[in-house]
């Protein structure tokens, strides 16, 4: 191929467009990055595209610098995605590729280093076999690991802790193991060969699922495993992944949380015992390099992690997974570039045609619309793979009995039977700390938070009234600041319904789980461990306690506000409720004991609840779509907001009413706003938002199009920080 004279890099800044450069001598490939002059500086940025000539006159193009890899660091499927993101999302190339790169690549960090790896040798595998080392606990662990297989130098820190060489310099003087170097190109695409651990033998709809995912190998297909908790989801993922290995081909798996990958770490690891490469948010800059040098290479066949490795390369894609998918942690809520990895995922797949497999217990109501319109294959696990007996789900209603700091008495007296009968209970309440509420009885002050529409919750363990939006923190008051008088806390968080449930049931042990709890690594674990080992009787938990955990010993779990989701100004707030009951739900009765579910309600003849206890979450599903096909929200039309925040509610209103007025002759999309948020001021700036809303996509689409530059032009903007959201999840 004759060398391009020009190459076309994407470089961080918010200008959307490529900037052309001079190749000189080089020979470039697009995915390659390059050192360039920028301005009066020196900037690295990403071949997206090689061209004949420029429109920029020959005097004013500048030549490459140097090209700073030999092979692309992404390939043309990844740049193809890469570029359909940025068009979709409206957000400029440069940052798009910001967000999807490690910091150290940004940096100029060399992808195809020589890397440090150990192994074991042929006296070390008889030294173990002969059950040496007898001590020297760090020596076995190093051993242990290498046992499993060869690992980089980062990995054996990463298993064997911050003293790993010192261990691998004494048993390397053993003649046990020893040291060698890789480089990180490309490996050949080979079929990894077992032996793996066989996996139980599927059931019959387990069978049915992988053999129809397997049968689209090689091929693009986008497929939905709905299946409870337990139903056996994850066994299908890893027979699908057995199949893409024994093809040469490898898996990209994602998490919607951080919190979920050891779990399915621990199964692919054990069931393959090969090399995996896992990336998550808690990685430091070098470590998820190497997470992505692994992935390159191809020496991690499997690719673990959250949202972002959406865009990890894989020496050898062959299949996508992404378990949970209704989860809303995929989509990115913050900054810039608001993606959702879900979404993304199915264009990968599509562009590097792969079978992509979206798992849930309760699919995303456009998901399900998807499969609805044919172009999602669902595939259904109706059956627990270890107890086949569902939940019985009960509501109760508030407004007919008396209840005790939350609890009403037949969730009491349920908890009474399920103890009695050896049974554990899951308390599940969506609040932390002690009261969501500090009130002065003699004159009604309420403690508020400084900086946000807010009020203060009441955390009695640390004795401090801490913001839950913006994280402000003060010292619990004995008496009210206005008048002096006594205050009390009012409403339940978990703390509260863990001090009710040591009172009303002395000497039963309770275990919370919630994020004041749960807070560094290793804290979820044991909490997992206090329940699972049976130490624990009753759980009081939010949020957190719906994600993964096998207990099977619980038998009733009692959601206390279900309310919350029931009457939202966003039209997404009831499909989350279903979800979350759902999941709760999914967690009673999974050994060989039949679960009760009791849901707490003030209002039990709300077709939301009702319909969800007499058609599970298909009957919600059902109606939600109804619904929105009535009110022409998403899947139905198409959503975009713009949000903005500033110093004054006026400068944050300003803005999106001149973004509105020049949007008043746009054909095709209807403009609803501005409004200041739900909660308007957090952390002391303002909140507003404006939604643009169309039947059409295109037509949405050629609307930002012009509409963004001209938003960014805007005098006004200067005053505020706005950012797009195409297809938001949380309205406000
Ligand atoms: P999910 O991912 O849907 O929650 P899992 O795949 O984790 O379900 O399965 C739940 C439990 O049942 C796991 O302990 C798993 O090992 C076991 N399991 C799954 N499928 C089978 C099967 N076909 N035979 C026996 N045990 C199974
Ligand atoms: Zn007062
Ligand atoms: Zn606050």
């Amino acid at each position: 191929m004759p060398r391009a004279p020009v190459v076309r890099v994407a470089l961080a800044t918010p200008l959307r467009q490529l900037f052309d450069y001079r190749t000189g001598e080089h020979d470039i490939q697009p995915g390659i990055r390059v050192r360039v002059p920028f301005g009066r500086q020196q900037r690295i940025g990403v071949v997206m595209a090689t061209a004949e000539d420029s429109d920029v006159t020959a005097e004013k193009l500048k030549a490459v610098l140097e090209p700073l890899d030999e092979q692309p660091v992404f390939d043309a499927g990844l740049l193809q995605l890469l570029q359909w993101a940025a068009g979709y999302y409206h957000h400029p190339i440069g940052e798009v590729l910001t967000a999807a790169m490690p910091k150290a690549l940004r940096l100029g960090a060399d992808l195809a280093a020589q890397e440090e790896r150990w192994r074991l040798t042929a006296e070390g595998r008889d030294a173990c076999a002969a059950g040496e080392p007898r001590r020297a606990p760090r020596q076995q662990a190093v051993l242990a690991a290498l046992r499993a297989g060869e690992c980089s130098a980062t990995q054996l820190r990463a298993q064997c802790g911050e003293t790993w060489r010192s261990a691998a310099r004494a048993l390397a003087e053993r003649g046990w193991i020893e040291a060698f170097a890789t480089d990180c190109a490309p490996t050949p695409a080979a079929a990894t060969p077992p032996p793996y651990l066989a996996g139980p033998p599927l059931n019959d709809e387990q069978s049915a699922a992988a053999e129809r995912i397997q049968s689209s190998l090689g091929q693009f297909g986008a497929f939905v495993l709905q299946g409870i908790t337990g139903s056996g989801k994850t066994e299908v993922y890893l027979r699908v992944t057995e199949a893409a290995l024994a093809r040469g081909t490898g898996a990209l798996v994602l998490v919607p949380e951080i919190g979920l990958t050891p779990q399915l770490v621990g199964r692919f690891r054990e069931r393959f015992g090969i090399p995996m490469a896992v990336l998550h948010s808690g990685l430091t800059d070098h470590e998820r390099l190497i997470a992505w040098r692994e992935a390159y290479s191809g020496r991690a066949r499997v690719v673990l992690g959250t949202r972002s490795a959406v865009f990890a390369p894989l020496a050898h894609l062959g299949v996508i997974i992404a378990d949970e998918e209704h989860d809303a942690s995929y989509k990115q809520q913050e900054g810039g570039f608001r993606y959702s990895a879900r979404d993304l995922a199915v264009m990968r797949a599509r562009g590097a045609a792969v079978p992509v497999v979206l798992g849930s217990a309760t699919p995303a109501v456009e998901t399900l619309h998807n499969v609805a319109q044919g172009r999602y294959t669902r595939l259904t696990l109706t059956r627990r793979a270890v107890q086949t007996v569902g939940p019985r789900l009960a509501l109760i209603d508030l407004r007919a009995h008396a209840h005790t700091a939350g609890l009403s008495t037949p969730a009491v007296q349920a908890i009474e039977r399920h103890l009695g009968a050896g049974g554990q209970i899951l308390v599940f309440i969506n609040r932390r700390g002690y009261a969501p509420t500090l009130l002065c009885t003699a004159c009604g002050w309420v403690a508020p938070c400084k900086d946000c529409d807010a009020r203060l919750t009441v955390h009695l363990h640390s004795r401090v009234l801490r913001c839950h939006h913006c994280g402000a923190e003060e010292p619990l008051p004995e008496r009210c600041p206005q008048c002096g008088f006594a205050v009390k806390p009012v409403g339940q968080g978990t703390e509260r319904i863990e001090e009710t449930l040591a009172q009303l049931f002395p000497g039963v042990p309770c275990v919370r789980f919630d994020r004041d709890v749960v807070r560094r690594r290793g804290d979820l674990e044991a909490a997992v461990q206090r329940i699972t080992s049976g130490e624990g009787r009753i759980l009081v938990g939010t949020q957190m306690v719906t994600k993964g955990h096998d207990f099977p010993n619980l038998t009733l779990v009692v959601v206390l506000n279900a309310d919350q989701g029931l009457f939202s100004t966003d039209f997404r707030a009831p499909e989350r409720l279903a979800q979350t009951i759902v999941q709760v739900a999914g967690r009673a009765g999974r050994g060989t004991r039949p679960g009760e579910v009791l849901i707490q309600t003030e209002f039990p003849d709300h077709p939301l609840l009702t319909g969800l206890l007499a058609e599970g979450y298909e009957g919600f599903a059902r109606t939600a779509l109804t619904e929105r096909r009535e009110a022409a929200w998403p899947p139905f039309s198409r959503l975009a907001a713009v949000r903005d925040s500033a110093h004054t509610a006026e400068a944050a209103l300003q803005f999106l009413t001149e973004a509105r007025t020049l949007a008043e002759q746009a054909h095709g999309v209807r403009l609803l706003g501005p409004v200041p948020a739900a909660m308007a001021r957090r952390a002391g700036r303002h909140h507003a938002q404006l939604l643009i809303e169309s039947a059409d996509r295109g037509a949405l689409h050629r609307f930002l199009e012009t509409w963004l530059v001209q938003l960014a032009a805007l005098p006004s903007a200067r005053r505020v920080r706005w950012a797009l959201d195409v297809d938001p999840m949380e309205l406000f």
